[in-house]
């Protein structure tokens, strides 16, 4: 058993929104919207960022992407259009060290955010 964040959102410890889930990724409402879509698509294998993933997880991230799909079509920004992001380590200002892909939307985004 994890203490992370994310693996106790994924266990159904701490409540979350979610927007999508199935065996291997769930979805849900960042709790500090940047936009009026914010949701975070997550694997429910605790791996701590994009430099965690090998060659064996092609087929999870081919399903995380496959999730924001289903995200961005759930949430009505498909084709409006939107942003995947995922931070990695203390220069990319990842808190919560469980990989996680920022899907942002529902308004037209600066650079910035
Ligand atoms: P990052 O800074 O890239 O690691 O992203 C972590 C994100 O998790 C931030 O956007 C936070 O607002 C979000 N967050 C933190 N705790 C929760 C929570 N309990 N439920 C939903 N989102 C959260
Ligand atoms: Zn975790």
């Amino acid at each position: 058993m994890t203490d992370c964040l994310f693996c106790k959102i994924i266990r159904g410890e701490l409540p979350s929104r979610k927007v999508y889930e199935d065996e291997d990724v769930v979805a849900f409402w960042d709790i500090a919207p940047l936009a009026p879509v914010h949701v975070l698509t997550i694997p429910k294998k605790h791996i701590q960022s994009a430099m965690e993933l090998g060659d064996e997880d092609g087929e999870l991230l081919a399903k995380l992407h496959h999730g924001i799909r289903e995200v961005a079509r759930a949430t009505g920004i498909a084709e409006s259009g939107f942003r995947i992001i995922s931070n990695v380590g203390f220069d990319g200002q990842q808190t919560v060290p469980h990989l996680h892909f920022h899907v942002i939307g529902g308004r037209e985004l600066d650079w910035n955010a």
